[in-house]
């Protein structure tokens, strides 16, 4: 297992959603712990939370080269 730090700060927080009523929201990925909330670019893939995001340069699920990355927020 790799553990990703930046996304713990985002952990508790995430618990306390899941708990609500936020069941749609897609656990990231890549550490199955933060709201995915990143866009990959160019391929468009919705699989990575903002804290995963940095360490990777290919696309998980498609392998790509991410050129960039888009933050989401969800209203
Ligand atoms: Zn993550
Ligand atoms: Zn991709």
């Amino acid at each position: 297992m790799i553990h990703y730090y930046s996304c713990y700060f985002f952990l508790a927080d995430n618990l306390l959603k899941e708990n609500l009523e936020l069941k749609e929201q897609r656990p990231c990925k890549i550490c199955m712990a933060c709201e995915t909330n990143v866009v990959f670019l160019p391929c468009g893939y919705f699989v990575s939370c903002a804290g995963c995001a940095p360490a990777l340069q290919l696309c998980p699920i498609c392998r790509a080269t991410i050129k960039g990355t888009v933050r989401t927020y969800v209203a």
